[in-house]
């Protein structure tokens, strides 16, 4: 566990190191919770609050806030990472009534969206604050491609917390990371790490983002490569910034709940993975049965970040289970 992350019960042995990955659950409204439970998850690492956005009504502030609770109280004593709205793309509110775009995923999307409409951002931020007394949370910021905006977001929180402070409602304590999704983010990850607590790495925009190929458009499904070395070399840079700065770094896109992956991650060293939660045992598996050993000793990230097509990467990642 890096710096930031809550403690876990203490194992009565020193656990190999695979076992120090976190599992935790992604999840789009509160129903999810029963899946949660069901395949043990380790807390939520994703909480795709967009979903509350999507009927034709928007959620009030008290709404916000009890949902929140809700799921931070479902999952304490283990941590619930809320992440703030992110419309646009190819997630849409019909309620918002958003104009057309000719390019939505590179268009007013997740915190360019909130920072045009500041009510409605700073409505989520403190029904979140008003949720925070309930358990161990945390609040990430999606999309962000530059410093400035993840300041803008943490600014938007801070005045968030003293609104509701104000009107006289416990708060609990925020921890504030953020999505890397954007190629940008990725190379600014070192400046990025010394001002959040965590980092989670969204790999189903990341990917779409760094070949050039929209996730949802199946005339090129065979070029959205999650073994793409260019892909893997972005997590590992992210990881490793993440570390130097001690801070804890997750994946929370699909590719985080890749077994086929579980070698790459755990001689990374990352510190969760959070999935849509019927892909949990299969990871635990996976995990459970890999020769951490043959990982280090061979330094088969090292391999793996050396190849050059997502064909050898596909060769190189079998064989390293006991
Ligand atoms: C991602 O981009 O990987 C991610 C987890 O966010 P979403 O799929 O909701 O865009
Ligand atoms: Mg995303």
């Amino acid at each position: 566990g890096a710096a930031g992350k809550p403690a876990e019960s203490t194992p009565a042995e020193p656990a190999p190191a695979y076992t120090a990955i976190t599992l935790a659950a992604n999840i789009g409204n509160p129903s999810d919770l029963a899946l949660v439970r069901r395949f043990q998850a380790q807390g939520v690492g994703l909480y795709r609050t967009e979903f509350l956005f999507m009927g034709t009504a928007l959620p009030t502030e008290a709404e916000q806030a009890a949902a929140y609770t809700g799921v931070i109280s479902a999952c304490a004593p283990q941590l619930t990472v809320i992440r703030t709205l992110d419309i646009g793309g190819d997630k849409r509110a019909p309620a918002l009534a958003l104009p057309a775009e000719k390019n939505p995923f590179l268009g007013v999307r997740a915190l360019r969206l909130c920072f045009n409409r500041p009510e409605l951002f700073a409505a989520q931020l403190r029904a979140i604050w008003r949720a925070s007394a309930a358990g161990p949370a945390a609040v990430m910021f999606p999309m962000i491609a530059t410093l400035e905006e993840l300041r803008q977001a943490k600014q938007y929180l801070e005045t968030a917390r003293e609104a509701v402070v104000s009107q006289g409602y416990p708060v609990g304590s925020l921890q504030v990371g953020m999505m890397i999704e954007v190629p940008a983010a990725v190379w600014l990850a070192a400046k990025l790490a010394s001002e959040v607590d965590f980092f989670s790495i969204g790999t189903n925009d990341l990917i779409q983002y760094a070949v050039a190929v929209d996730r949802e458009n199946s005339a090129v499904a065979h070029l959205y490569q999650a073994y793409h070395p260019a892909v893997l070399g972005m997590i590992a840079q992210v990881v490793r910034a993440g570390r130097a700065a001690g801070i804890w770094t997750g994946i929370c896109g699909e590719a985080g709940g890749d077994p086929v992956l579980a070698p790459f991650f755990a001689g990374l060293g990352i510190d969760e993975l959070s999935m849509s939660p019927g892909l949990l045992p299969e990871m635990r598996q996976a995990l459970a049965g890999l020769d951490q050993d043959k990982i280090a000793g061979e330094g088969f990230v090292e391999k793996i970040l050396a190849c050059a097509t997502a064909a050898e990467v596909t060769d190189l990642l079998t064989g390293y289970t006991k």
